[in-house]
């Protein structure tokens, strides 16, 4: 099996040793690629930092051609593409689809985003002492940005970092995590067959502890990370003057309100919570793991949701029909387990699940958690759920809150107000009306607040984030 090579300001390369990424349902090899030696770190920052002018003046038609080209290959590729992140993530195949899908639109929309962003004209003349005076506001780019991705969405995060940058005409760095890092290469090598100028992209495999050498790097300004809480908040503290974008983690509750109580109703919020708290065996930072049911509703909701995650199907995630696949690792499916175990052994009780073979933790659902219990209060980042009564919204609101986190929370209503008063009262970053907390479209603003991270992404944000208002004072017209 043939390394793969990465990418050093446009130019593929092979580096130092050699890195073997494997499966993780089964640990078979599925690939290699080998780690940037120093110099070529040095050269990627050295090619950003070299073409950032040139690239923030490319016009717009150049930079939304490239990032057309990119969509459109990636649509071509696309099952090649799912397979891999399937192969290296472990995520079944049908949601490695759906990220290959979110990501050729990504790319699209930074395409469509690249042409229509400018600025703003403002008039001044609202103040008697401007009166002649106009302001043109431009936004530029900050410089080179410094992208850092994690394990659960190998191509769609990615996608996050690149795409935007692109779009506003800023050179980029991307380190991938470790354990995928065969899609950001393979995302590179599309990025490679643009007009692009070399130094625009680079696609460095480093281990964790090479990465802060780069995040310290002056000459990348802007550092977008998205991952756990305690490498984002070390991140910040180390580059206390950069500007610092952190997509952390959560433990994303949904509550299910008392006029969400037909048949209907209740069979499909079990569905949709079963699906989407364990749809990449629950590595995902919006995945359901807390639910708040109205008591009313309760006894008739818990055998629906318990019924609706014992018909997901586990096993391989080359399986088109798999719902549910490994986690990362062994040590990540026995941390899962290990929380699991402290829960009962506090007085939880297990509805369905709680076995964990090798990799794989089945879907498991809690009742009777008491509140301190990490599977609560943590980010479980595993196929678990917790499922407690509440007497009402104030105390379900109060309940979501009552978390280090706050990226997204799902409210199950009809009830207009109810919406609204979720809207205010919720402490996240996006309120999912009449679904789960899971739903995210890439192009409106996502992120947290808390525990969560700092600042948004999407497309547009990530646009706005990476470029900085510059104001032209015009005088006399
Ligand atoms: P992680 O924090 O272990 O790693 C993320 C990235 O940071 C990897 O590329 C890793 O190599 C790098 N890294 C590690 N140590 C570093 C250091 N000292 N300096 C610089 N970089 C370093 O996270 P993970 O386990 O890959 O991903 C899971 C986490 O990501 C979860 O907490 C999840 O909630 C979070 N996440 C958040 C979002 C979001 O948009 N909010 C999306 C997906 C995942």
């Amino acid at each position: 099996m043939e390394s793969v090579p990465f990418f050093v300001a446009g130019r593929a390369v092979h580096g130092e040793g050699e890195t073997t990424v494997r499966h993780p349902y089964d640990g078979r090899v599925v690939g290699r690629t080998s780690v940037a030696a120093a110099d070529q770190v040095e050269a990627a920052v050295a090619g950003a930092a070299a073409v950032a002018a040139e690239v923030a003046a490319l016009p717009a038609h150049v930079r939304a051609a490239a990032l057309d080209h990119v969509s459109g290959r990636l649509a071509e590729r696309a099952d090649e593409v799912a397979e891999l992140i399937t192969a290296e993530s472990g995520k079944p195949v049908k949601w490695a689809r759906v990220e290959v899908t979110r990501a050729v639109s990504t790319f699209r929309w930074a395409a469509e985003e690249a042409r229509r962003f400018s600025g703003e004209v403002q008039r001044l003349d609202t103040d008697p002492a401007a009166t002649g005076r106009l302001a043109l506001v431009r936004r530029v780019p900050r410089g080179p940005v410094l992208g850092i991705t994690p394990f659960n969405f190998p191509l769609n995060l990615v996608a996050h970092k690149v795409a935007p940058a692109l779009a506003v005409g800023a050179p980029i760095v991307v380190k991938p995590a470790p354990a995928t890092p065969l899609t950001a290469l393979l995302l590179g090598e599309l990025l490679a067959e643009t007009d692009l100028p070399a130094g625009c992209f680079s696609v460095l495999p480093l281990p964790n502890d090479r990465a802060a050498d780069l995040v310290a790097d002056p000459r990348l300004p802007v550092v977008s990370f998205t991952g756990s809480g305690p490498v984002g908040t070390a991140i910040r503290r180390a580059v206390p003057d950069k500007h610092v974008t952190l997509e952390l983690g959560g433990n994303a509750a949904v509550v299910i309100c008392e006029d969400w109580s037909s048949d209907e109703d209740l069979t499909r919020a079990a569905g949709r919570i079963a699906t989407f708290a364990n749809y990449q065996a629950g590595q995902s930072c919006i995945a359901v793991q807390r639910v708040y049911v109205h008591e009313w509703l309760y006894d008739g909701f818990l055998p629906r949701l318990v019924a609706a995650v014992r018909a997901l199907r586990s096993g391989d995630p080359a399986d088109p029909d798999t719902d549910v696949g490994p986690l990362i690792d062994e040590a990540a499916a026995s941390r899962v387990e290990q929380w699991v175990d402290e829960a009962v052994a506090a007085g939880a009780e297990i509805a369905t699940g709680g076995r964990r073979t090798g990799t794989t933790y089945p879907p498991t659902v809690l009742t009777g958690v008491p509140r301190d219990a990490r599977v609560n209060t943590d980010e479980v980042f595993g196929p678990v759920l917790t499922v407690a009564p509440v007497a009402g919204t104030d105390a379900a609101f109060a309940a979501v809150n009552d978390s280090g986190y706050g990226l997204q929370a799902g409210v199950f209503t009809h009830d207009l107000r109810t919406a609204f008063a979720a809207h205010r009262a919720l402490a996240v970053g996006g309120v999912i009306i009449g679904d789960v907390p899971s739903y995210r479209a890439d192009q409106m603003p996502y992120g947290g607040v808390k525990g969560s991270g700092v600042g948004r992404e999407g497309v547009r944000s990530a646009m706005d984030d990476y470029t900085e208002p510059r104001v032209l004072v015009l005088t006399g017209i």
